[in-house]
Order: C-alpha cells, then structure tokens, then sequence
C-alpha cells in the first residue's frame, strides 16, 4: 500500500511562510505555518488551515504568477510520507482525528522526521498549534529552518527562483506522483 503523502513548500508570498501538507482523505490537508516548523518541542508553531490542495500539487516548485493567489516563489523544503497515530479505540482515522482537533503523526520526511502533533486551538477552527513530540528526532534548541534553507530536490533557495524567474530560466519542477 502506498504510504500517505507529506510534505512542506516554503513559499515567499507576500509573507513568508511554510505550507505543510498531509495526505488525508484523498487530498493534501494544508496548514500556512509563518515561522516554519521545529524538531524543539518547546516550540509550538502556529499552524493557519488553508484550502486543500490537490495530490499532485506535493511537488510543485517553481513561482506562482503575478496576479494569481498566493504570487511569488514556492520550492519543496521537505518531502516524505506520515503514519497516523491511531488512538487505541477502534476506527479512528486521521479524517476522524482531524475533525476531532488532535492529530498525532510519525513523519518521515528528509529533514523532518519523529513524532509531532497538531492541534486546533479552542474557539478557532481555522488555527492549530504544530508541537514536535519528545523522542529520538526531538532537537531541543536547534532551528531547523535556519539550517535548511533551500529546496530538498534541486538545492535551489527562494532568491534563485526569483533570479531565474527574472532572467526566464526558470525551471518548474512538478513530476506528479
Ligand atoms: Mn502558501
């Protein structure tokens, strides 16, 4: 069985942020994380739910155009698969989790990786907190977006796809699944 998808676009729009994605029923479930995510489990991460996106969308990299939602540079900053966590009742399902506010999860990205969790906050449908959980991949302290800046398959940073976007070289990446 093919594992659900993940993944995070960093996405220069207007403000900077960082598009996290989870494969859940049949789509990509999106959050806009403004600080990006963390491995420090102190760090609780605001994480605004957008629209979902289509799968083939995991992948995208190149710059949405001027005039358009969201206009300005996207590059795939991780991409990896997830397994739920399922509470030990019967029939409990990411769907299920996420409409229940608490959704805990095993990534297995290439930068991020353990357990994390979201949670929706009481009283705002729309905002939920990204927690790293404390295990093996925690790393108390330590900014992982600062250590990782560019893209995770073409090496590319924010300003080299605003270079070629500019010179017309650009190079979008898109391979679908
Ligand atoms: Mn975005």
């Amino acid at each position: 069985m093919k594992q659900p998808v993940f993944n995070v676009q960093k996405h220069q729009a207007s403000r900077l942020h960082y598009d996290f994605r989870l494969e859940i029923g049949g789509v990509l479930k999106s959050w806009a994380i403004p600080k990006g995510p963390s491995l420090d489990p102190a760090m609780k991460r605001l994480a605004v739910q957008v629209d979902d996106h289509d799968l083939d969308y995991a992948d995208f990299e190149g710059v949405i155009e001027e005039g358009q939602y969201g206009a300005g540079p996207v590059l795939v900053w991780d991409t990896g698969w997830f397994e739920p966590l399922r509470a030990a009742r019967a029939g409990q399902t990411a769907e299920s989790m996420l409409r229940a506010g608490k959704l805990d999860f095993i990534l297995h990205g290439q930068r991020l990786k353990g357990r994390f969790s979201l949670v929706q906050m009481k009283g705002k449908p729309r905002q939920w907190l990204l927690v790293k959980q404390r295990d093996n991949e925690a790393r108390p302290g330590h900014d992982i977006t600062e250590e990782y800046q560019t893209s995770v398959l073409t090496g590319r940073s924010i300003e080299d796809l605003e270079r070629e976007s500019t010179a017309g070289t650009l190079k979008t990446y898109r391979c679908g699944r």
